[in-house]
Parts: structure tokens; sequence; C-alpha cells
């Protein structure tokens, strides 16, 4: 528990997993800083962004591991995984092929973390809704079908990250309190 003048009470890691430019950076961005990096090249090598927030009147405070550019090798390594509490598998929703993917992102966090780690699924880039490849109702199915919540998102124009990062540290303080996690 946090002393007076002291850190916050609870931490939670949490992964944002998915291929190459889906928009996890952003994403990450967007949620610590309120920022969109539109030339994207930043991010390399930074490990996580933190941002606390507040659940049930207790500081919570949430560290987001970002992949830093090397889900293109698949090197993610189970360093990054190791103690996770979260994770958000994303896919960008106007390329049919990383949702694709998805699948296998969830196996390699299935097969790094518990089952118990509290899993969104993250639909991005709503904002083009014209050149959509998937549609909401795959994206609801699939999450379904797999026992995960699931939200669409932009990270340019700020829709649902918020809510996103917010669901599951609820899901996970929620967990944390009953010692499911
Ligand atoms: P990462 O490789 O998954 O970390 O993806 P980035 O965050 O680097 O984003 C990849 C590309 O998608 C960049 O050109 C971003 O500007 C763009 N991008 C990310 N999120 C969004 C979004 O919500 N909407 C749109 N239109 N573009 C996005
Ligand atoms: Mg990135």
């Amino acid at each position: 528990m946090a002393e007076e003048g002291g850190g916050e009470e609870y931490l939670f890691k949490i992964v944002v997993i998915g291929d190459s430019a889906v928009g996890k950076s952003n994403l990450l961005s967007r949620f610590a800083r309120d920022e969109f990096d539109h030339n994207s090249k930043g991010t390399i090598g930074v490990e996580f962004q933190t941002q606390v927030v507040q659940v049930d009147g207790k500081e919570v405070k949430a560290q987001v591991w970002d992949s830093a550019g090397q889900e293109r090798f698949r090197a993610v390594t189970s360093a990054y995984y190791r103690g996770a509490v979260g994770a958000l598998i994303v896919y960008d929703i106007t390329r049919k092929t990383t949702f694709e993917s998805t699948k296998r992102w969830l196996d390699e966090l299935n097969t790094h973390c518990d089952t118990a780690v509290a899993r969104m699924l993250v639909g991005n880039k709503c904002d083009l809704d014209d050149i959509r490849e998937v549609s909401v109702e795959e994206g609801k199915s699939l999450a379904e079908k797999e026992g995960l919540f699931f939200i669409e998102t932009s990270a340019l124009d700020a829709t649902n990250v918020m809510k996103a990062f917010e669901i599951v540290i609820h899901e996970i303080y929620d967990k944390v309190s009953r010692k499911i996690l």
C-alpha cells in the first residue's frame, strides 16, 4: 500500500501486440501523452510508457509495453510478456491480413501468459471506415469466440483509446481484487 507522498498502490503491466503498422505505438502515445505521431519513427527502442489512472478511488499505474518495431521479425521475447496482467491485441480494420494474424498473436500470448490475463481485441484506424476490410461484426464474433473484450479505436482522432485501456485496467483491477490474477 502507498505511503503518504509515496508511489502508486498498483502497478499493472499491459502488453500491446499485433502486426507491424497497425497503430500500436500511436495507441500508446495517445493513452500516455494524448499525442499522435504522424512520422511514427520515434518509438523504436522505447520499451514502455506509463499513465496513472484512478480505479475505485485507488491510484493504478498502467505500464504499457510497446514491441518497439521488433514485431516484423517476430523476435518478441518472453521478457516482453513476463509479468503482464493485461494485453491489447491490435489489428488494422483496413488490412484483413492483420486481422487474420491476431490468431497467431493470441497463440503467442497464450504460450507466455496465464489465461487469466485480461485481453482485449482492438480494431484500430476506425477513422478509415470508408476503406475498411474488416467489419465490426467480424471483430465482435472473433472476440466472442476467443473470450476477449472487443473495441474499435482510432489513435488518430482519439476515439475509444482511453476507453480501451480503461476497460482492460478495470478488468485487471477486478481480477487482482478477487485474487484471480
Ligand atoms: P505500429 O507499427 O503498430 O506501432 O504502428 P504505428 O503506431 O507506428 O502506426 C503505423 C501507421 O499507421 C503510421 O503511419 C500511423 O500514422 C498510422 N496510424 C496509426 N494509428 C492510426 C489511426 O488510428 N488512424 C489512421 N488513419 N492512421 C493510424
Ligand atoms: Mg510501433
